[in-house]
């Protein structure tokens, strides 16, 4: 018996009742993810998925979508599904190596563009970054910038190159555990950096978020910092005021209680007036300041 072929709509219907019932989300969060997943396997976008509703669809769609369908359910993230996520209106490439680009980030991205001129050249480093979405948009922004970017996870740094390849953004990639690369007896010790920006791991290591929803996807390396969250600011902020010129800038993305914390790590680390921006909620994000000239 030849069964009925399935429509865009009832595609979408079906796997958004699954998604909803399967992760607990909201039946408007579950279509979107649905439609995200048939977008990217009919290779369309959102638009014609709702001008294309009674279109049957063919088998072989079918077969990928449901195999898309079924990670989703077990709970992996949209991002690594499609491999891709939008950051400053660019798309990047993602994969379970790095942590998926969130909006909060941009707040950081605002910050620093804030700091670097347009028509001057700056040496710029972004610690841990990942993706590369950091450091490409602000490459990408402003095309005077010299920017270096580190990771110490050459996966991570794989895919950061093929970000920066796809948007044509100049970026020097390193492979560095924090600031090793710029540390003695290394040939880079003496370079100096107008802004140093980083979205370190900053979660608490016991928070039970770090097992519910997507982050449990991500590496946790990239999340997870200590028993209070801080390790890796704490080590940050020690260390940047050495690798920094005089009047140059330090901006760290934090958690959302940690601003009072960062503050003092700041005045510490040798920032005499640090100051923290909050983020579209309200919530205080990213913390930093200028060495004295
Ligand atoms: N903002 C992320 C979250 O709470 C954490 C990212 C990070 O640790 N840098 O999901």
């Amino acid at each position: 018996m030849r069964r009925e072929a399935a429509t865009v709509a009832g595609l979408l219907d079906a796997a958004t009742a699954r998604i909803a019932a399967a992760l607990g989300l909201a039946h408007r969060d579950a279509r979107l993810d649905a439609r995200v997943l048939a977008a990217h396997v009919l290779g369309v976008d959102a638009a014609w998925l709702i001008a294309h509703d009674t279109d049957p669809l063919n088998d072989a769609h079918v077969v990928v979508f449901d195999s898309l369908l079924a990670q989703r359910l077990e709970g992996m993230p949209i991002a690594y599904l499609v491999g891709a996520r939008e950051f400053y209106g660019r798309s990047f490439l993602v994969s379970p190596d790095v942590l998926i680009p969130r909006p909060d980030t941009e707040l950081l991205v605002e910050r620093a563009l804030a700091h670097i001129p347009p028509d001057q050249a700056m040496n710029v480093l972004d610690l841990g970054t990942g993706s590369g979405c950091i450091a490409i948009t602000l490459a990408l922004e402003r095309p005077l910038a010299r920017v270096t970017a580190v990771d110490r996870s050459t996966a991570a740094l794989a895919i950061a190159r093929r970000n920066a390849d796809i948007h044509h953004a100049r970026v020097e990639f390193l492979t560095s555990d924090w600031f090793a690369a710029f540390t003695p007896p290394s040939v880079l010790a003496k370079r100096r950096f107008g802004l140093i920006v980083s979205n370190p791991p900053y979660i608490v290591a016991a928070d039970p978020h770090l097992a519910r929803g997507d982050l449990r996807f991500e590496p946790l390396s990239a999340l997870a910092a200590g028993h209070d969250g801080l390790a890796d600011l704490r080590q940050l902020t020690a260390a940047a005021c050495a690798h920094l010129e005089p009047g140059g800038a330090l901006l760290l993305e934090h958690g959302y209680d940690q601003a009072d914390a960062v503050l003092t790590l700041l005045r510490e680390g040798g920032i005499p007036h640090p100051q923290s921006w909050a983020d579209l909620s309200g919530i205080l994000r990213v913390s930093g300041g200028e060495l004295s000239e």
